[in-house]
């Protein structure tokens, strides 16, 4: 291997520029070329590659985002399109390919480095924590804590005016930021799409005569088959109508912000060990931590399996908040 290119796909998170970092720094450490390819599989396909080197990445560990920028493309998702992002990685030597991103940019990766015999590894690089074969994803931990902040604050203005708060986060399939910020931000209810049952729970929680008046917090995951937070409020508003509803979409500010300790550190030690799996020959694989272990796992598998929700936490979120 002699070169390799690296880039960010999909959605972006707090910590990617940490694992940029450390991919570029780890290759110059295996004296090994880096590209930088930008805007993921579109930036592949538009020829947008860039030599990297260790000064390309200095003061970028404290920084969101994504410097690589990232992109959904739909091209990438045709075999022409692919052919044309082959011939780039061509033109530029690249041997191997560091994906940070998804499950849909793992998807890619693996179609095509099976179509062009391309070495690849994922590095999980998605805020949802929604991946398989990771405890963590890199950026999960900082938008928790970002998210978990705005409900500190919320928590203020609930309880001086006894209103109801609904906190949308995100999660499109999966709730782990809505559980983990509502059992940390003192929720009195947390609906996610893991939980068919959390509408009744709150139902009952409202019908109990002492909360008429009270404040109380709800967090609901974006993907809760509820609809969110407005679709939400809507719908208590029409069984309680004595209740003063407020609702807030925490939205992309999630997405923002420097990253934190958790984060840089989980993103320096996932994109050196994928430039170490990428040295050793291994391809089509996905790195991850798994308690708090270096670990590697097929792409196949990271696409296709679902990691153990935490049932423990679903419970203790309604212990707690009863
Ligand atoms: P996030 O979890 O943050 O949304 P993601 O990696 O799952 O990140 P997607 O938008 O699902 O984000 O996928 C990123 C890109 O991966 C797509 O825009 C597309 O270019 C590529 N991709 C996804 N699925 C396929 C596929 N079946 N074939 C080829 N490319 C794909």
């Amino acid at each position: 291997m002699n070169t390799i290119g690296v880039y960010t796909s999909g959605g972006d998170a707090p910590g990617m520029n940490a694992c940029i970092r450390a991919v570029v720094r780890s290759a110059s450490y295996y004296n090994i070329e880096v590209k930088g390819i930008k805007e993921g599989y579109q930036g592949m396909i538009e020829n947008k590659i860039v030599n990297m080197d260790s000064s390309s990445v200095a003061n970028i560990i404290q920084r969101g985002g994504t410097i690589l920028k990232t992109a959904r493309s739909e091209e990438f998702k045709t075999q022409n399109g692919r052919k044309k992002a082959f011939d780039n990685l061509l033109h530029h030597k690249i041997d191997g390919l560091i994906c940070i991103g998804g499950n849909g940019s793992y998807t890619g990766a693996k179609i095509f480095s099976t179509e062009y015999q391309m070495p690849v590894i994922g590095v999980p690089g998605t805020i949802d924590n929604d991946l398989f074969g990771t405890d963590y994803t890199i950026g999960y931990d900082t938008a928790t804590n970002t998210a978990l902040d705005a409900i500190d604050k919320i928590r203020d203005t609930a309880d001086s005016h006894n209103r109801v708060f609904l906190v949308e986060v995100m999660g499109r399939d999966a709730g782990y930021i809505a559980l983990n910020v509502g059992i940390a931000g003192g929720a009195e209810g947390i609906l996610i799409p893991e939980d068919a049952q959390d509408f009744d729970k709150l139902t009952k929680y409202f019908k109990k005569e002492k909360r008429k008046k009270s404040f109380s917090i709800i967090v609901i995951a974006e993907g809760d088959e509820e609809g969110g937070a407005i679709k939400l409020g809507e719908k208590l508003k029409a069984t309680f109508p004595y209740l003063s509803i407020k609702t807030t979409v925490l939205g992309h500010v999630q997405r923002g912000g420097s990253p934190t300790v958790k984060d840089r550190i989980l993103a320096s030690r996932l994109g050196a060990n994928a430039v170490k799996n990428l040295v050793e020959g291994e391809s089509q694989k996905a790195v991850g931590i798994i308690n708090d272990k270096l670990s590697i796992c097929s792409l196949d598998e990271a696409i296709s399996k679902h990691k153990d929700f935490p049932k423990e936490l679903i419970n203790l979120a309604e212990v707690l908040g009863s």
